[in-house]
């Protein structure tokens, strides 16, 4: 093993799978290598996950499932749980911090933030789950129906490498809240977070067999969770083309289905704009989590008068974002995730080249020769029919494009596949609404940055996602709806077979 620089403490060389309350190898011995984005040398093995271990955890999630000590547990007893859990987040939110920027490249000030915000999704659904109520409906004297809510068995929880624990969280709180157990298959490019939390939910007094975690390759170990006939159920969060391979297996099963996929957010900017603010947050928007963020604004759109002045701020202020070693506190963009998705976005910046004009950045910064490194990088006049407005890159790179009246705005915000996001800056607020309502997206942002409520909904149209998370939306999600009907008077019941026969 590499000793790594900037190395954490307490890293461990191997990460196993969780099953059944147990740290187990994969069945066939198979291992995988994983890398650190700053030297892109190998810092730990991983036992590669195929269907054998996802057979295996299903059937410890199945066991504890119809154990019952937490599926029939009541919502009170759950939420202590998760409110204990959100508490050992939090004791280790500095470990959780250094070991998610070592394995993803993010800056370790976001990192940090990320880490308090998987410890809030525990409190909050622990809140949630205590004041949902079950649906009754009665016809006096006639007829009562009354719903209960079940949690849905064996949930299998797919998820991607940016922001990983965090993303983890906004799957794992609200299953268990809901009284499932749950096979988390976690990104194979960063599994080291994942590993934590094994120990956070035996701390915090989680059944065991509730929890369990299969690493491995989305090939192997995804798809035979998405494969396996006890797994009703499915919530992924990564890639289009990916969640439309697992939607097409799903159909197999009929499994209930929530997707979680990309996108290439416009943000409109009109020219009476608050400037600052809009500079500010449009900067953050798109250059924050090294750019891989699923809402990032990645194309803006700015009206004639003020586009040339924008792109020039935009770009001056861009070229000056410290860009450098993950572990330090100024760090502003570090490390992309791993050499090949950094090659990917290298070659969208070359494509970008022969396509618009290039304002800022394009290459590695000079100062850093080693690592996964790339000056933000900013393309000015992108033609709606280029790749770079079309396709999501998902790294430091953004497009801006003109745009004459709110029309062609909204025709040009509008003119990709995905539908995730959208932000919306003016300062005529009629005009801010019209546009956010003409916006196709999930979620539409008006003069402000990417701050969310946790209790509204979270989710993307066209080919940005099916269904949304959050709040009532996300236990529904992991409960099926049984419903009881009892008539309160007998009298009223038809009467068959009690006339006089042939
Ligand atoms: P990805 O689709 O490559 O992988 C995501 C997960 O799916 C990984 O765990 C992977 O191993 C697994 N997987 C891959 N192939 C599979 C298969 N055939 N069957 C089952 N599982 C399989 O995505 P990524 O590169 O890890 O993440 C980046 C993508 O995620 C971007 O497109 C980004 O926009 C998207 N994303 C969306 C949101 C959102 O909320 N909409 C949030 C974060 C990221």
């Amino acid at each position: 093993m590499v000793a790594a620089v900037n190395r954490p403490p307490g890293l461990p060389d191997h990460i196993s799978h969780a099953i059944g309350g147990r740290a187990v190898e994969s069945r066939s011995g198979a291992v995988f290598e994983v890398l650190d984005p700053v030297s892109n040398k190998t810092y730990a093995t991983v036992a590669a996950g195929d269907a054998g271990d996802i057979e295996d955890a299903v059937a410890a999630a199945r066991t504890a499932f119809e154990r019952g000590s937490w599926s029939r547990a009541t919502a009170r007893q759950r939420a202590r749980v998760l409110n204990r859990i959100a508490d050992a987040v939090e004791e280790r939110e500095a470990t959780l911090a250094e070991w998610e920027s070592f394995d993803t490249g993010l800056p370790i000030s976001q990192a940090t933030g990320q880490a308090r915000r998987a410890a809030e999704n525990f409190r909050f659904f622990a809140d949630v789950v205590v004041a949902l109520h079950e649906d009754a409906y009665s016809t006096p004297n006639t007829q009562l129906g009354y719903v209960l809510r079940r949690p849905i068995g064996v949930a299998g929880l797919i998820t991607p490498w940016n922001t990983p624990f965090m993303l983890e969280s906004w799957k794992l709180a609200p299953a268990l809240a809901s009284g499932c157990s749950v096979v988390l298959k976690p990104a194979e490019f960063t599994p080291l977070s994942a590993s934590l939390w094994a120990g956070i939910f035996a701390e915090a007094g989680l059944p065991e067999g509730v929890f369990n975690l299969v690493n491995g390759l989305g090939e192997q170990a995804g798809q035979a969770l998405v494969d396996h006939p006890e797994v009703p159920l499915i919530s992924f969060t990564g890639e289009t083309t990916t969640g439309m391979t697992i939607m097409g297996r799903s159909a197999a099963h009929l499994k209930g289905l929530s997707m979680e996929l990309g996108g290439k957010s416009p943000v409109v900017v009109f020219a009476d704009a608050d400037l600052e603010a809009a500079l500010d947050s449009t900067l953050f928007g798109v250059f924050s989590l090294n750019g891989e963020r699923c809402t990032a604004g990645s194309r803006i759109l700015v009206e004639r008068p003020l586009y040339e002045e924008f792109c020039a701020r935009f770009a001056e202020r861009a070229s000056r974002i410290v860009v450098g070693d993950p572990h330090h506190p100024d760090t502003e963009v570090g490390a992309l995730v791993h050499p090949e998705h950094y090659n990917r976005v290298l070659s969208y910046v070359e494509i970008g080249k022969s396509e618009a004009r290039l304002l800022a950045g394009g290459a590695r910064p000079a100062h850093l020769p080693d690592g996964n490194y790339l000056a933000p990088t900013v393309f000015a006049d992108v033609h709606p029919d280029a790749r770079i407005f079309q396709e999501e890159i998902f790294g430091p790179v953004v497009a801006l494009t003109p745009f004459d009246t709110e029309e062609e705005a909204l025709a040009l915000a509008n003119a990709v596949r995905y539908g995730l996001a959208g932000y919306v800056w003016t300062s005529d607020l009629r005009r801010g609404h019209r546009v956010a309502a003409g916006i196709e997206a999930g979620m539409v942002w008006l003069n402000s940055h990417n701050v969310r409520d946790l209790r509204t909904p979270f989710g993307g149209v066209k080919y940005s996602g099916v269904g949304h998370e959050g709040g009532r939306r996300s236990i529904e999600f992991y409960t099926n709806e049984h419903i009881v009907h009892v008539a309160l008077d007998v009298a009223r019941t038809p009467r068959f077979g009690a006339g006089q026969g042939q």
